[in-house]
């Protein structure tokens, strides 16, 4: 018996991997991600699970289909932009790509097909990269809590403008700092201590 073939993600022959339904996975630390781990707060301990499997089919008459199905979930925290604590935030990807030769054939086939990608085949795929790409698509564009755990119902109005532009600029900043008191939750604890009942 042979044994089974060896994939490396590093360098992927999709066309074999699909072709033999292979399976890999694997746990890719989140700073190697690096255009993910820029966009994100530092966590140095996150790690993306992944799997990534392949199938293959020849339809008569037609040409070969190969196709992956990549998975994958990990929790980033970013600055939530209504309250500016840190959010926790579950990204997770499952998309199916299929590949084809040509790159005319891979944009007509990608614009009919709704529930999967349609890429040329590439000679080596990076995992990693279809990884960071994937999960970065996923990122919201206003990052923001499902429920702010110190809600501002009204705070825009009442902060001097100085307060609100600093805050509109800060994301940056608070990526690199190590998270601070913030003047809204002051805010908030006064407001709160000042309602009625
Ligand atoms: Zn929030």
């Amino acid at each position: 018996m042979r044994a089974p073939k060896a994939f490396d993600p590093r360098r992927l022959d999709v066309a074999a991997f699909a072709k033999a339904g292979g399976h890999l996975d694997g746990c890719t630390p989140l700073r190697d991600l690096r255009r993910l781990a820029e966009a994100v707060l530092d966590d140095p301990a996150a790690e993306v699970p992944w799997t990534l499997d392949g199938n293959w089919r020849q339809p008569a008459g037609d040409e070969p289909q190969w196709r992956v199905h990549l998975k994958a979930a990990v929790t980033v925290h970013m600055t939530c932009q209504r309250c500016l604590e840190t959010a926790p935030l579950a990204l997770s990807v499952d998309r199916r790509l299929r590949f084809v030769m040509d790159e005319r054939e891979a944009e007509a086939l990608d614009e009919a097909s709704e529930d999967e990608d349609v890429l040329v085949l590439p000679s080596r795929l990076q995992v990693a990269q279809l990884l960071e790409d994937e999960l970065i698509l996923t990122l919201p564009i206003v990052p923001r809590h499902d429920l702010c755990p110190n809600p501002l119902p009204v705070a825009a109005d009442l902060l001097p403008a100085d307060v609100s532009d600093a805050a509109a600029a800060g994301e940056s900043a608070a990526s690199d700092d190590p998270p601070q008191a913030n003047p809204f939750a002051a805010l908030a604890a006064l407001k709160t201590a000042r309602k009625p009942g």
